[in-house]
């Protein structure tokens, strides 16, 4: 029912999985992928499968995955190892599994521990491999790193870099899909909070702009000159960190970057602080140095961990530092997915049809892909645009 609720809000996901549905270009083609298994990845999973691709799937987080969602698509044939509350360890184990017993002609990956893992553990398999994707900005860096290095194995196309993804998931999605976390996991009050907001990236810039929305008084850490201006701008203020931490009620990071919440912060900040991550992992908010300087710790509810500081002071700590959205609530609303994985199936098709051609670099999504989602979503949203007249588009190329 869930994942039936995700398909009618993911209309372009429908489209390309019914127009492929009878000559299944997929055939053949084995996908292991580590994604968040939530309703909107069992979507895209099922569409594949339906086009003929065997798929075999991991989580893409330790925390986030929805059971329910696991054991439905356990049911319909698609081979999955995940559960919400994997260790470490369970969660590697579990790529290890999707690698080994699927030995893949495509891998899709969401923050780049599949693609480092067959790399570092499985070379002898990636000389197979026709091509990955990589769904999220983090995996981005991971991969042109690699390929600058010229350890790279196969090429890769950076979904998250399409212009109908990073543009609409990371700001739109992250935006509401982050607040959703913090409410559900804790149900204040937003309004008259002073919200403080590290990174002012695609996703820092959702989240900022959500909670002014809902009344917070927004504040913007950044290491950039560029997005600090426009954070200012934007109408934010704009301080460092060492600063923010002596007034915030409640702490977001979205850098992909780590500790940049850390011990000398968390000894500056008010008592009932709240910090969050929507980033990078578990790494943003050094939760290391929180634990060790903390006398007590607590659960209080849900996703949410009371740590006493030896001055009596109390911190809490959201979905155990890792990604606010997935882990206290279900992730970004579905129809910002469907663009999303929309990018994801058209670029597992453009590997396909390009076997051989590509070399082991990190490829942008064709332009012609990213403009065939927007129409293809605005069609479905039953918006219709403009065209440029013949005497329009002369001008427009002339000088
Ligand atoms: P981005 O590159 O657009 O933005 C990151 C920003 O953080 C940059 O402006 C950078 O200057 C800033 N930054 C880096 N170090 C900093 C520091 N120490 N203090 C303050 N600012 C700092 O990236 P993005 O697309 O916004 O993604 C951010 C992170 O969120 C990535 O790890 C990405 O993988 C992840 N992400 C999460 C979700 C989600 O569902 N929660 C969705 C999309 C992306
Ligand atoms: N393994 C990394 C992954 C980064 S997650 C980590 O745990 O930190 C960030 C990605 O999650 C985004 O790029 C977004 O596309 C994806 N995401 C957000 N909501 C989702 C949902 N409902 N279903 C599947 N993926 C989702």
């Amino acid at each position: 029912m869930k994942i039936e609720w995700a398909l009618n809000h993911m209309p372009v996901v429908a489209s390309l999985m019914n127009n492929c549905k009878k000559e299944k270009p997929f055939e053949g083609i084995t996908i292991s992928a580590v994604l968040h298994v939530t309703k909107e990845t069992a979507v895209l999973v099922k569409a594949l499968k339906e086009c003929g691709a065997r798929v075999l799937l991991a989580g893409s987080n330790p925390l986030s995955t929805q059971d329910d969602v696991a054991a439905a698509l356990a049911k319909d044939g698609i081979e999955v190892y995940a559960w919400k509350g994997e260790t470490e360890e369970e969660y590697f184990w579990a790529i290890r599994k999707i690698i080994e017993d699927g030995n893949p002609d495509i891998v899709i990956d969401d923050g780049g521990d599949l693609h480092v893992t067959i790399h570092k553990e499985y070379p002898q398999l990636a000389e197979k491999i026709i091509g990955g994707t990589e769904e999220t900005t983090t995996g981005v860096i991971r991969l042109k790193a690699m390929e600058k290095d010229g350890v790279l194995k196969y090429p890769v196309i950076a979904v998250n870099d399409a212009l109908t993804k990073f543009m609409f998931d990371n700001r739109y999605g992250t935006g509401q899909s982050t607040i959703d976390g913090i409410l559900r996991a804790t149900n204040v009050l937003i309004a008259g909070k002073k919200v403080v907001v590290a990174g002012y990236g695609w996703c820092g810039r959702g989240i900022a702009m959500r909670m002014r929305g809902m009344g917070a008084r927004v504040i913007v850490t950044e290491v950039d000159p560029l997005r600090a201006l426009e954070a200012v701008h934007d109408g934010f203020d704009v301080m460092p960190m060492d600063d923010a931490a002596k007034v915030g009620d409640i702490f977001v990071t979205a850098t992909g970057n780590i500790n940049v919440i850390r011990k000398e912060h968390f000894l500056k900040m008010k008592n009932g602080a709240i910090l969050a991550n929507a980033g990078h992992f578990n790494v943003e908010i050094d939760v290391k140095s929180l634990e060790a300087l903390a006398v007590s710790k607590r659960r209080i509810r849900p996703y949410v961990d009371e740590y006493k500081l030896p001055d009596g002071r109390k911190i809490y700590l959201l979905a155990e530092g890792r990604l606010v959205n997935l882990v206290a609530a279900e992730g970004h609303p579905s129809e910002v997915m469907d663009m999303s994985f929309a990018n994801q199936f058209l670029s597992v098709k453009y590997l396909i049809e390009n076997k051989g051609k590509l070399e082991p670099k990190v490829y942008k999504v064709p332009h012609e892909i990213d403009s065939e989602v927007a129409r293809r979503k605005l069609n479905a949203m039953g918006i219709k645009i403009d065209t440029l007249t013949e005497e329009q588009k002369r001008y427009l190329e002339s000088w």
